[in-house]
């Protein structure tokens, strides 16, 4: 009999398995396929995960992957460029891409110091239950008991399926993604988390771990099937497209397939009931623009650890973790949408954003003034202006930019 059953070996699972057993609790991680696997997904991360790693006291194991710390930003909009160190708003002031079998590899042998007992190849067909209450899961003739199930088997989750999770929030699929890895990128003179917009086109890109470069595009999902083809209008032409992206991609080579994703629904389920847990994507998925899949998946893990109770299970217990969850990362999910539009901007907008660009003053100036620089605007329009004024005292790390309203 265990104490947590951690079905998923990812992200979620293994960084939950190593809290919860360095918690002193008797916990079992299965998986369904070999450890550490590869994921679909791009694998930026920032202060909050890194914080989360030093906590666990494996983040000099993450830094040794050869990854290089991301200092700064630079931004790429619409040909327009900025570029400034990330802003010491923590003692992580930097962000990192390391590829998840790496990862998760370095999560999971900090589960396994800590006692947890991992089993890989055993996918979990079904669960255990005692009346309403989940008592442990069963594979394929294997069978265990537990106080407490977890699952972290991402979006497509058995354990949210079988225990019937009800799904709370869904705004459906907005964007679709195209991703690779790529050598013999043109480097910027310093490492920097680099985010481009284009014609409502985002472009996320960075080096990560063993020498590569990840290269995402992230497009409307009407567009998905033009730029899945392989012809002009595909992904790779689509990144040469852009002059500046076209002369450092000159004489690099894509070394993986192009993964496309057009199944990046923006939902969350009931993340809690007797005997059962969901954590990470199982409990909530959200398109990447989000860049917050890791650094959720380890805010599950935190919650986990802090209210699993130390015998049984109990409603004050799960109301705790629901909220904890909905605290760090529901809320966020369903306020955030508005960021998920990326219109491509007008002409006008395009000599402001120019602007602000070339003279990041500007931008302190539109962050406090935007109520009456844009309150004569159509509604869309200072709608538009009010993300750009966020957007802009976030990066630039303002004072939080001023409304825009009208009356
Ligand atoms: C294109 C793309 C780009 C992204 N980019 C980023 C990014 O840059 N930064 C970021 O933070 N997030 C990013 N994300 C999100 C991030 O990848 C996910 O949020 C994260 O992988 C979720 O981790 P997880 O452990 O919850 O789930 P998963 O990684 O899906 O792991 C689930 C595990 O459960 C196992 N499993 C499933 N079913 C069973 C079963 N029945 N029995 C046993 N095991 C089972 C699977 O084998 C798997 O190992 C991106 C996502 C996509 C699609």
């Amino acid at each position: 009999m265990y104490d947590v059953i951690v079905v998923g070996g990812g992200v979620t699972g293994a960084a939950s398995a190593a809290l919860l057993a360095r918690r002193g609790l008797r916990v079992m991680l299965c998986d369904r396929t070999g450890l550490p696997a590869p994921a679909v997904s791009t694998h930026f991360f920032g202060p909050s995960v890194l914080s989360f790693l030093d906590g666990l006291g494996v983040l000099d194991e993450v830094l040794e992957t050869g990854a290089p710390p991301l200092r700064r930003w630079h931004l790429e909009v619409e040909g327009g460029y900025y570029g400034a160190p990330m802003l010491p708003r923590s003692p992580y002031h930097y962000n990192l891409c390391v590829r998840r079998e790496t990862l998760s590899a370095i999560l999971l042998r900090a589960a396994s110091r800590h006692g947890a007992e991992i089993r890989e190849r055993s996918p979990v067909r079904s669960l255990r239950r005692d009346g309403d209450q989940v008592t442990g899961v069963e594979g394929d003739g294997w069978s265990e008991k537990a106080r407490i199930v977890v699952g972290a088997d991402g979006r497509g989750s058995q354990v949210a399926r079988r225990t019937g999770a009800a799904t709370t929030f869904d705004a459906g699929v907005m964007r679709c993604t195209f991703h690779a890895y790529w050598e013999g990128v043109v480097p910027l003179p310093a490492p920097a988390l680099e985010l481009w917009h284009d014609g409502g086109h985002v472009l996320q890109v960075g080096p990560c771990d063993g020498g590569r470069w990840m290269v995402m595009l992230s497009a409307p999902i009407e567009q998905y099937d033009m730029l899945r083809s392989g012809a002009s209008t595909g992904y790779e032409a689509r990144l040469r497209a852009i002059p500046a992206m076209a002369d450092r991609l000159r004489g690099a080579c894509r070394v993986s397939p192009v993964y496309g994703s057009k199944t990046l629904r923006n939902f969350h389920r009931d993340p809690a009931g007797p005997g059962w847990r969901l954590a990470g994507d199982a409990y909530c998925h959200k398109d990447p623009l989000f860049g917050a899949g890791i650094a959720d998946g380890c805010a599950a893990a935190r919650a986990l650890a802090d209210t699993l109770p130390p015998d049984g299970d109990s409603r004050e217990a799960r109301e705790s973790y629901a909220a904890a969850l909905d605290d760090h990362v529901g809320q966020k999910v369903r306020t955030g949408l508005a960021g998920l539009r990326v219109d491509p901007p007008q002409p006008g907008q395009l000599a402001w954003i120019r602007g602000v660009l070339a003279h990041p003053g500007l931008a302190l100036e539109m962050a406090r003034r935007c109520s009456e620089l844009f309150a004569g605007l159509p509604e869309d329009r200072r709608a538009f202006w009010q993300r750009v004024a966020d957007g802009a005292a976030d990066i630039l790390d303002l004072p939080p930019a001023a409304r825009v309203d009208p009356s």
